[in-house]
């Protein structure tokens, strides 16, 4: 009986095996369609700054509207779009769409401060990066100081120098660098001194409990210490509660990205948010 049970769970397990490699290439196939089908869209979520409660930037946040699976989280698509190579047709379409949608706000009037947008490690390694950010920007009119890319740690661990040369350029032509998740790469931190960064966004894993556990407590405030000493732009991510952002203010922390200041919203609710927090017009504030 035990034999036969074994052989169920190893049945079960090549059943279920079968099942997710099929959804894969399924996946990846669909995946090939969506950009051409407009699938895909891109969520923005807002950055505040701590010490004033104002917008400094924009996050684009990747999703994928399936016609028969709903809407899909990047982190069930993006991985396929590495392994498959699709991940440049994708990054260059984020990048224009998000470059094209940022400057919409610019000319509705609407302070967003800087646009971030995630790139993957591939897109750097090809080498065609900068000139895809490049003519992003010409055609859509969006000046490199709005742009800033959001990189892992992880990416930048071996001696790449291709990556290394794209970011020196970028940074030569106005765009900034974040480096996204910091903490989870488990790499030096020698990099730092190597490359044009320009912020830190501490990984969400870390902020969820400084509210109460001492270790993470005494994580995040070392590197909000080290970030300023190191003259870069500190900020939090995954922020949702008000203890969180009192501790982070409190430390020193200069930014903060969570659902407690905005979950990721489609484009035109970050064009009604912007609106609601801009500031009143002189004849309104004389009132
Ligand atoms: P990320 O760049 O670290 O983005 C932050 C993630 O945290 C987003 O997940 C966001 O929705 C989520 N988040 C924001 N505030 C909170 C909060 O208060 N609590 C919690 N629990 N989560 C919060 P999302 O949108 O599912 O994106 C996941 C990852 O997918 C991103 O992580 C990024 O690495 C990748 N990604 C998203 N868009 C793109 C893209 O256009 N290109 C590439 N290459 N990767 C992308
Ligand atoms: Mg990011
Ligand atoms: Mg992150
Ligand atoms: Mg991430």
């Amino acid at each position: 009986r035990a034999k036969d049970r074994g052989r169920n769970t190893y049945e079960f397990y090549t059943e279920e095996l079968t099942r997710k490699a099929f959804e894969r290439v399924l996946l990846e196939s669909n995946l090939r369609l969506a950009v051409e089908r407009e699938e895909l869209f891109l969520n923005y979520q807002p950055q505040i700054e701590l010490a004033t409660g104002r917008v400094v930037g924009m996050e684009a946040l990747i999703r994928w509207n399936h016609p028969e699976l709903g809407l899909l989280s990047p982190t069930r698509f993006i991985p396929l779009a590495e392994d498959s190579g699709l991940i440049h047709a994708i990054g260059e379409w984020v990048l224009r769409e998000a470059c094209r949608q940022a400057r919409a706000w610019c000319e509705a009037g609407l302070e967003f401060g800087r646009l971030g947008v995630n790139v993957s490690r591939a897109q750097l390694q090809r080498g065609r990066l900068f000139e895809d950010i490049q003519s992003a920007l010409a055609a859509s009119g969006l000046p490199p100081e709005r742009l800033e890319l959001e990189v892992t740690e992880s990416f930048i661990m071996e001696q790449d120098t291709l990556a290394v040369e794209q970011l020196d350029r970028l940074r030569d032509c106005g765009v900034s660098i974040a480096i996204d998740d910091f903490g989870t790469g488990y790499s030096s931190l020698s990099y730092l001194k190597r490359l044009p960064v320009h912020k830190l966004k501490i990984d969400k894993s870390f902020v969820l409990d400084i509210a109460d556990d001492d270790n993470d407590m005494a994580i995040v405030a070392a590197v909000i210490s080290m970030g300023r000493k190191l003259g870069l732009t500190v900020l939090a991510e995954g922020v949702e509660s008000a203890r969180q952002a009192d501790f982070l203010l409190e430390n020193g922390c200069h930014e903060a990205q969570g659902f407690l200041y905005a979950r990721p919203m489609p484009h035109e609710a970050v064009t009604a948010f912007l609106r609601e927090q801009a500031p009143k017009g002189d004849s309104d504030s004389d009132q």
